[in-house]
């Protein structure tokens, strides 16, 4: 059971529990991208099963009339097991999207995965649309990555990036991270026919958007982690700003919870606070 500390992060351990909170925030007019907990998988059999699973939540999704998706990862449907098998798996959560009409994020992971994630993704977009891809500014390879994208169908979700990179490939430096998301965004927004998703907390970036819709007419959406400025998540939404909580679930949720506590601060007193006060 997920003690009541990490359930500010994690929907449930359940796809009834994961429903359930797409359901709640659906009252709130926030959509919801699922995400099952699970990652770097080096044999076929736990990938294989979160594809299933995958393809039951999705059918459990059509059943119901909110706006919620799903978000997979990449080393989840057996990237590291060996590319056929992630394309082959990919391919199987689409078709059960197609069939529930729903939508499918792909998350990225790090640098050593981005070719294999645009190529399996460039296959399945072309053959069903309501899909959509992660970049990463923290990559100095990802203005090309954009332009790549801004060709086909499809939504973009830019991040700044969450994976420890070297310097070659990466810049690694908070300010300049940032100055090449600001760059994305006035690129994403000048050139792209689908919707840009704006992945990120910060103030700044959800400003700098706002205005870029004002001047390109481009569509948008905020999209934030469970847990994190939910007030911000529901006054946009009030405020007609399509927004999207990324909700993990599932019975792995135990490193991704002390990855969200000690990324900040904040995060870490909550998680203090809640053990001190029972
Ligand atoms: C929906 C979504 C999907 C993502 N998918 C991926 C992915 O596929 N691949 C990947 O590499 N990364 C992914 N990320 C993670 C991303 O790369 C960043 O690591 C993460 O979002 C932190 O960056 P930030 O833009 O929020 O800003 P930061 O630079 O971390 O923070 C900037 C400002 O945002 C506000 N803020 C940030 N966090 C908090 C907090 N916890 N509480 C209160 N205020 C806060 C503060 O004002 C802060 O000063 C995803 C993030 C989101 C939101």
């Amino acid at each position: 059971m997920i003690p009541p500390i990490a359930r500010r992060f994690v929907a449930g351990e359940t796809a009834a529990a994961a429903v359930d909170h797409a359901r709640r925030l659906d009252d709130d007019g926030v959509g919801t991208i699922l995400n099952l907990l699970g990652e770097h998988y080096d044999d076929r059999n736990p990938a294989d099963d979160d594809t299933a699973t995958y393809r039951e939540l999705l059918a459990d999704l059509g059943r119901t009339e909110f706006d919620a998706c799903v978000s997979v990862k990449p080393s989840q449907l057996g990237l590291d097991v060996g590319e056929s098998v992630f394309r082959e798996n990919l391919g199987r959560v689409v078709d059960a999207a197609a069939d529930h009409d729903r939508f499918v994020w792909v998350d990225m992971e790090d640098y050593t995965t981005t070719d294999a994630t645009l190529d399996a993704f460039e296959t399945q977009v072309e053959r069903y649309p309501e899909m959509g891809l992660c970049l990463q500014a923290n990559l100095r390879r990802t203005p090309d990555d954009l332009e790549r994208l801004a060709a086909l169908p499809g939504k973009v979700r830019l991040v700044k990036g969450a994976y420890e990179e070297p310097p070659d490939v990466a810049y690694t430096d908070k300010a300049r991270i940032d100055e090449a998301y600001r760059e994305l965004l006035e690129q994403a927004f000048r050139t792209f026919d689908g919707v840009v998703g704006v992945g990120s907390h910060d103030p700044e970036m959800l400003g700098l958007a706002a205005d870029l819709q004002e001047e390109h007419d481009t569509d948008y959406e905020v999209q934030m982690l469970m847990g994190v400025r939910e007030d911000t998540q529901r006054e946009l939404a009030a405020d007609g700003v399509p927004v999207y909580q990324y909700a993990p679930y599932g019975t792995r949720w135990l490193s991704y919870f002390y990855r969200r506590v000690i990324e900040r601060k904040e995060n870490a007193l909550f998680a203090l606070r809640a053990v001190v006060n029972g």
